[in-house]
């Protein structure tokens, strides 16, 4: 069987961590499987939806690395759509239903109230011609609700096991609004049909969606996808993700800085039984990926523990790889530069104050008690610095002015660079070279 997943947002705003785990899933998935992925733009909510926002989501998808086989929009297939309304309703399964949005409100109310459950009471069902006739002439539009069967629906999920859903809990959905627009429900179950979907994968909000839209399936086709409902991201105390959407897009996450492959390893790895490790590839990341691993429980999204990760991807990233963010960073030095301080970053853009730190002239930073030191140190580093110097001239020091350890190395380091930590010196003071060292040692701007 050959898998094919798709991933459907709604072109209403900026993909964010929750629905890039989403798509993540979806194309680990598929990729591990040699299948094909599908992105499908929902964008039957034709008030909300824009050309900008779904640009911004291939924009991303592609920036993450999630490439796609095909994509299609849902506004293009609109009489496919109408086509399954027609056969629901000649099977009698979708029925015209006529109460305002307050009326439902109401009866809802009334239902609290009486201590019963908000399911729509089907009041729609036993309307007459008569009354249909007169909600007609008051210009009053059908909205159209799916008729659930009231039994229990099974289904064997890849990610929670058996799942169930009693139908007779839960209000026929709306599938067709009074202006006639197509709610998300009916079109996907139509799309998922046609391009045959082997795995819906989704988050677990869609759960009890599921129940009702497998009743879709079965009503239109004999095609029944395989389900698995991912569990939510939640942010790193248990609080809902909802509040920080924004500062949490790909746009802003691109902007802080941020690598596509720390993104995709975090969410990759979050909620599931491996440790929390960054890949050097999203063939790594394929290859680690199953269902089996992924837990019950919220996976809890942490931004420190996403900035640790950019980290320790960047450590092990080749200059060729940063070469062009280094450049639009006016950030120069080339390869030794960035092999130098590569242990250092947690952000391309932190290399910038390291080049800083190298290039631009700056005043040697020692402690009164450490100046007659630095000076004597000034004076026996050799005119020209090598890959040996460091060893040979702290060597020397140590024996001459009875220093070693901290004492020793932090003056050092702090008179070369300003700062207490950082790259490795023996390296640093070879880029340095041997005149600005000496200037800083002697307290001089250089
Ligand atoms: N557009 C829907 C959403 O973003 C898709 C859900 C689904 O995967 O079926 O929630």
């Amino acid at each position: 069987m050959t898998v094919i997943c798709r991933f459907a947002p709604s072109p209403t705003g900026r993909l964010h961590v929750g629905n890039v785990r989403t798509a993540l899933m979806n194309w680990l998935f598929v990729r591990e499987r040699g299948g094909k992925f599908i992105l499908r733009i929902d964008d039957t909510d034709l008030e909300r939806s824009t050309n900008e926002y779904e640009d911004g989501i291939k924009e991303d998808l592609g920036w993450l690395g999630l490439n796609w086989d095909a994509t299609f929009n849902q506004s293009h297939k609109f009489p496919a759509y109408e086509a399954a309304a027609k056969k629901l309703r000649e099977d009698g399964r979708l029925y015209p239903c006529y109460e305002t949005g307050e009326e439902l409100d109401r009866q809802r109310k009334l239902q609290r109230v009486q201590g019963k459950p908000p399911v729509y009471n089907r009041a729609a069902l036993d309307l007459t011609e008569e009354q249909i006739k007169a909600y007609e002439a008051e210009g009053r539009k059908p909205h159209w609700r799916f008729k659930l069967s009231g039994k229990t629906v099974h289904w064997t999920d890849m990610v929670r096991g058996e799942q169930s859903v009693d139908t007779s809990s839960l209000s026929d959905p709306v599938l067709i609004r009074g202006d006639g627009s197509f709610l998300y429900t009916l079109p996907s179950v139509v799309d998922d049909i046609d391009e045959g979907i082997t795995h819906v994968i989704r988050g677990e909000d869609h759960v009890t969606n599921s129940g009702a839209q497998i009743e879709v399936f079965e009503a239109l086709s004999d095609h029944l996808p395989i389900f698995a409902h991912t569990p939510l991201l939640v942010w790193k105390d248990g609080s809902p993700l909802s509040k920080r959407l924004g500062s949490l897009s790909m746009g802003e996450l691109k902007e802080q800085g941020f690598e596509p492959l720390a993104i995709c390893s975090l969410l990759a790895k979050i909620g599931t039984s491996d440790a929390i490790e960054v890949r050097a590839s999203m063939e790594a990341l394929k290859d680690e990926f199953s269902f089996d691993k992924i837990g019950r429980s919220p996976a809890r999204f942490s931004d420190e523990e996403l900035l640790l990760l950019n980290g320790k991807l960047l450590h092990e990233t080749p200059y060729a790889a940063v070469k062009e963010h280094l450049e639009s960073l006016n950030v120069g030095g080339g390869e030794a530069f960035w092999n130098l301080i590569r242990m250092n970053v947690s952000k391309v853009s932190d290399a910038a104050g390291w080049s800083t730190v190298l290039y631009s002239p700056m005043p040697g930073r020692i402690e009164d008690e450490d100046r007659a030191f630095c000076i004597a140190a000034a004076n026996c580093l050799p005119d020209k610095v090598t890959d040996e110097t460091w060893g040979e001239w702290t060597a020397k020091l140590k024996a001459e002015q009875g220093r070693k350890g901290k004492s020793l190395f932090m003056p050092l380091r702090r008179a070369l660079t300003g700062r207490d930590r950082g790259p490795e010196m023996g390296q640093l003071l070879v880029l340095l070279g041997a005149d600005k060292a000496k200037a800083r040692l002697k307290g001089e701007t250089a």
